[in-house]
């Protein structure tokens, strides 16, 4: 028994159900700025593509009265799915992987713990990379995505609660979708822009900040009793 020295985490479904909803909503919220980075180093339907989809997650996963009856494998599969189906080009297969992916990592979770989801959530980047056959550095998504993994992991192994690693992984999420200003892409269609896509913030990195944004909320609002819960 000496292991339950830490309080379980929250409903693992409840929380993905509202980190979904959160998402879709920054994400319509965001769309004309996440079309606006696109169309200066890319072909400007990221905004749009992902406001689309988001909205057919929400739509898909419909309402949770009350109880939460599914699981948060089920959940992310869901979702995954709807973005792989209705998401085009680089983004949608990407993030409907990453979503999957995750899926898979959570299967059998019925609460949301630091180490476990820093595991699992590491697993589904580790996919998007493989995916994508891309590497953190080269300007995209991964360049939020894997400092938030780092960031969420460091925080759990010092023993911090979910909404520490939760804030951690955002802030890092933030500063690295800042960074891929600076950088040049050697990925998607930005890299076709070669030297020219440096000075400009790679859309994809801005998404995943805010998806990882969303996680935070969601987390928060559980923690204060908002939200479906069980
Ligand atoms: P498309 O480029 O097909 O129009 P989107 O505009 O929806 O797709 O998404 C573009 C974003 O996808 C980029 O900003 C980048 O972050 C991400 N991306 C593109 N290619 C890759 C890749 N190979 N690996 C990881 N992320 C990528
Ligand atoms: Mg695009």
């Amino acid at each position: 028994m000496a292991e339950l020295t830490r309080r379980a985490g929250p409903d693992a479904a409840t929380v993905t159900r509202r980190w979904l909803v959160l998402t879709a909503e920054l994400v319509a919220r965001h769309a004309e700025e996440l079309t606006a980075l696109d169309a200066a180093i890319g072909d400007g339907d990221h905004g749009i593509n992902l406001k689309r989809g988001f909205a057919v997650v929400v739509e898909r996963l419909g309402q949770a009265d009350g109880v939460e009856t599914d699981t948060a494998t089920v959940i992310l599969r869901a979702a995954g799915q709807a973005l792989v189906g209705t998401v085009g080009g680089a983004a949608g297969p990407l993030y409907g992987t990453l979503l999957l992916e995750l899926a898979g990592g959570l299967e059998g979770a019925t609460t949301l713990e630091p180490e476990p989801f820093g595991g699992a959530f590491g697993g589904a980047v580790a996919a998007v990379a493989r995916r994508g056959r891309s590497t953190a550095g080269e300007k995209t998504m991964l360049d939020a995505l894997v400092p938030a993994v780092g960031a969420w992991q460091a925080a759990a192994a010092a023993g911090g609660d979910l909404a520490a690693c939760a804030d951690a992984a955002h802030g890092a999420a933030v500063a690295g979708r800042q960074a891929t200003e600076a950088l040049v892409a050697t990925k998607g269609r930005a890299s076709y822009l070669g030297e020219r896509s440096r000075g400009h913030v790679d859309p994809g990195a801005s998404s995943s900040a805010l998806l990882v944004g969303a996680l935070t909320g969601a987390i928060a609002q559980v923690g204060r009793g908002e939200g479906a819960s069980r």
